[in-house]
């Protein structure tokens, strides 16, 4: 029951966005865009703004996506477990990613079916947000799990907006150091 994979293009009926795969049919799409009425997860709601400024940047290849999103990761978290990592061509309408919990697969949908290839780093937010369900599954006590257990019925439980929350913050830091905003730990512990 934890894996139905998505094969052929879904006629939508019900909520859908990441983890089609997971646990429990899919209702919820993500916290904060509960309106019935929105899509989940407009392209670019990751960063907070529309989509536009950002299409004059680079964009890489998809095949080159699964290794920069490793080597981003890197950066912010050394896993335990590693995982496998597959950057869908399939175009979709409303499936962002998921996570296949008994192969550690992460697979992202990287193109949108009207709007063509998703944003770089929409399509990085998804990374993150599988790599939290990555992480929940695979070391829970990384995150000191206290408490933090799956809610019978729910997506997601406390421990992996925990685990999210902890994995956007570093990747925010880091690319403030980047930028020179906040000075570098050069030579610090971390
Ligand atoms: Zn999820």
């Amino acid at each position: 029951m934890d894996e139905s994979l998505p094969s052929q293009p879904n006629p939508s009926r019900r909520g859908q966005g990441r983890d089609n795969d997971i646990l429990v049919p899919r209702t919820e799409i993500e916290v904060g865009s509960e309106d019935e009425g929105n899509p989940p997860r407009a392209a670019g709601s990751g960063l907070g703004s529309g989509p536009a400024p950002l299409t004059a940047l680079f964009t890489p290849p998809v095949s080159a996506l699964g290794p920069l999103f490793r080597h981003r990761f890197k950066r912010i978290y050394e896993c335990r477990i590693d995982f496998d990592l597959d950057i869908n061509n399939r175009a979709t309408m409303r499936v962002l990613g998921g996570y296949y919990k008994s192969r550690r697969l992460i697979r992202i949908y990287a193109r949108d079916r009207e709007q063509g290839l998703r944003p770089v780093e929409e399509l990085f937010d998804t990374f993150l947000h599988e790599m939290a369900h990555h992480l929940e599954y695979t070391e829970p006590f990384s995150f000191s799990a206290r408490s933090c257990g799956r809610v019978p019925g729910r997506m997601h439980s406390r421990l992996f907006w925990k685990i999210l929350g902890e994995l956007k913050y570093r990747w925010a830091r880091l690319q403030r150091q980047q930028r020179g905003q906040i000075p570098s730990p050069e030579g610090g512990g971390l």
